[in-house]
């Protein structure tokens, strides 16, 4: 599906697809129409660090941009964005941004019956302020462009990107918090519980010291075994947090 996309490497726009790679389609490939393949660009899912990475990444893509045509310069109004193609210093023309300003009319050409704008567009770049102008063939309309109007490969690799990052966050919160539970735990009346896995070794980094160094590594086999009875489960509990001291 082809896209808009404003490269990392100039900054102007091209047509482009995505494509993803690696075993979880962790890599995303840019392909530019009418380049090489040495001309791809790559994203890592593992650099996008915040969501604000990955708000960046999308605002980089877009549907293409709409041609103007031949009648359009007595129709668009001034203030308009438009992506127009600007003179760089190798003699080619790249695809910046620009906000449209008005027309300096020229009368129109008919060329075998169709026909042809001769007018200058005015525009202001917005990358670095500088006022230009094109000419009818280089200038197009910029269209907002929905995620649903987006290749799906690519909202699919941008929402697993958002929801790795936000998971991390989560487990960064559930370990935080789970010290402050851990801390707490030895005032909680089962002990039974603070023996499951998850929790025996987290209780352990948050007093500091491993279990082993507890000395409460066999112990904590035992009382597991002894609190399985449930009526023993009373005396297990208040048994053991001396573990904890
Ligand atoms: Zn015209």
């Amino acid at each position: 599906m082809a896209l808009e996309f404003r490269s990392y490497k100039d900054d102007a726009w091209y047509d482009a697809r995505v494509v993803t790679e690696g075993r979880r389609g962790t890599r995303l490939r840019i392909k530019f129409f009418n380049f090489g393949d040495d001309q791809d660009e790559f994203v890592h899912a593992k650099n996008l660090k915040k969501l604000q990475d990955v708000d960046v990444l999308r605002s980089r893509f877009r549907k293409i941009s709409v041609q103007f045509q031949d009648t359009d310069c007595s129709r668009v109004e001034p203030g308009l964005l438009v992506c127009a193609a600007r003179p760089v210093g190798d003699g080619d023309l790249k695809f910046y941004d620009a906000v449209f300003r008005g027309v300096v009319k020229k009368e129109h050409q008919i060329v075998k019956g169709v026909e042809v704008c001769k007018c200058t567009f005015i525009l202001d770049w917005i990358d670095n302020g500088e006022s230009g102008s094109c000419t009818v063939e280089n200038i197009c309309r910029v269209q907002d462009t929905s995620d649903e109007e987006l290749d799906p490969v690519l909202i699919s690799f941008l929402n697993k990107a958002r929801e790795r990052i936000e998971s991390t966050f989560c487990t960064r919160l559930r370990i935080t918090s789970g010290d402050v539970y851990d801390l707490r735990a030895p005032h909680k009346a089962s002990f039974s519980q603070m023996l499951s896995d998850a929790s025996r070794s987290t209780a352990a980094m948050a007093l500091g010291g491993s279990v082993e160094g507890m000395g409460a590594d066999s112990d904590s086999l035992r009382i597991s075994y002894e609190a399985a009875d449930p009526k023993k489960r009373y005396k297990a509990s208040f048994s053991q947090p001396l573990v904890f001291e």
